[in-house]
């Protein structure tokens, strides 16, 4: 059986790809500034001839948002017209990707599309419904969860209760029972939840509708303001790195990480609850695998459940941080979500 596996992810702005051979990564590259449908298109043909396409098993896409779909896809028409319509949830992304898909589908290659929101799906209805009238769950208003591809990867072989903590630049919590995500903190999209790098994460919604009457600005430009100037950025007004607010001494820029802390740590106890305990707490991507001290600043509100941290292994970054009398194991699991991808499109291909 054919074993290489090229890996697309693709975004508004950018075309990014991987190359798997045996499970091996062996060429990935990185094209930003790809805004239109003909630039994206011209990229991915060049892609496609360095790859050479006869020897792949398959294409596996990164989609964003899946709706309710479960698991890794092979891409037929029947799929393809159900993410057309999914789309419209995350269309910066999803979008540009079926694109590509549609590129593809005319090589006639196999492909399997890839879902950060598939892990979530089996969450408990209680989970995944908003306190709204039920018809709108029914329309598919309801939290759907988001860098599942991750939360699976870095959890995989963990038993019993996990709480996998996702901190890059969007950043997430999931709660996970006997390898199933029960809750996450991301929903309809990835806006909400915790403070991030420029997402507000959760607010009441009242705000929404105040600072249109108030502030007189339109509803388009409050997303963007969620979306891209809040968070870090928006409390700090100086900058959406952890590294220079924690290393900063004016106040503001303090005042975000330590709400970034609280943040983490109120979905970290949060989860703990909805599972009755938990066993394992996982940090990955760039600030939970990187930043021994952010980490440090998160876990030491959570004393009350045993938590104890070798300071010098969290310095080191090491796979367990946590002390041996530590009543919950800590972790910090690199994820490779592009490998992650690989993997679960090559299971879907034997299917
Ligand atoms: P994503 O996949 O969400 O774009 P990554 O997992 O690649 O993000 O993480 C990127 C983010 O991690 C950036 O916001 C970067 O500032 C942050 N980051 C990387 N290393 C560190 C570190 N040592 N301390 C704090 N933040 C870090």
């Amino acid at each position: 059986m054919k074993k290489d596996v090229l890996v697309m992810n693709v975004g508004s702005s950018s075309v990014k790809y991987s190359f798997f051979r045996n499970g091996k990564i062996i060429g990935k590259d990185n094209f930003e500034r790809v805004f239109t449908k003909k630039q994206r298109l011209d990229v991915v043909r060049k892609v496609a001839e360095k790859v050479d396409i006869s020897g792949l098993a398959c294409v596996a896409h990164r989609v964003v948002h899946g709706g309710s779909i479960t698991g890794a896809r092979k891409v037929d028409k029947a799929l393809l017209s159900r993410l057309r319509r999914v789309a419209e949830l995350a269309p910066l992304h999803d979008i540009p990707e079926i694109e590509v898909i549609e590129f593809f589908m005319k090589l006639k290659v196999p492909q399997v599309a890839v879902f950060d929101t598939a892990f979530h799906q089996d969450m408990p209805l209680k989970a995944k419904a908003y306190g709204l009238p039920y018809k709108y769950y029914l329309k598919g208003i309801r939290k759907y969860g988001f860098h599942g591809i991750s939360h699976e990867y870095v959890s995989r072989g963990l038993k019993g209760k996990v709480i996998t903590c996702h901190l890059g630049n969007g950043c997430s919590v999931t709660a996970i029972r006997n390898g199933k995500s029960v809750d996450t903190s991301m929903g309809f999209t990835p806006l909400e939840g915790l403070v991030m790098s420029t997402r507000s994460g959760s607010l009441d919604p009242s705000v929404i509708p105040y600072m249109v009457k108030h502030e007189k600005v339109s509803l388009e430009r409050i997303s963007d303001m969620l979306n891209k100037e809040s968070g870090l950025l928006g409390v700090s007004g100086k900058s959406y790195d952890l590294r220079d607010l924690m290393n900063s001494k004016d106040k503001r820029c303090l005042l975000a990480a330590e709400m970034f802390f609280y943040s983490v740590t109120k979905q970290i106890g949060g989860f703990a609850a909805a599972l009755n305990g938990v066993d394992t707490i996982v940090f990955t991507a760039g600030i939970g695998e990187n930043n021994a001290s952010v980490r440090k600043n998160i876990l030491s509100y959570l004393a009350y459940l045993g938590v104890k941290v070798d300071g010098a292994k969290n310095k080191k970054n090491s796979r367990v941080i946590s002390s041996r009398n530590s009543k919950v194991k800590v972790m910090v699991i690199r994820t490779d979500e592009e490998k992650a991808i690989a993997l679960q499109a090559l299971q879907a291909m034997r299917k």
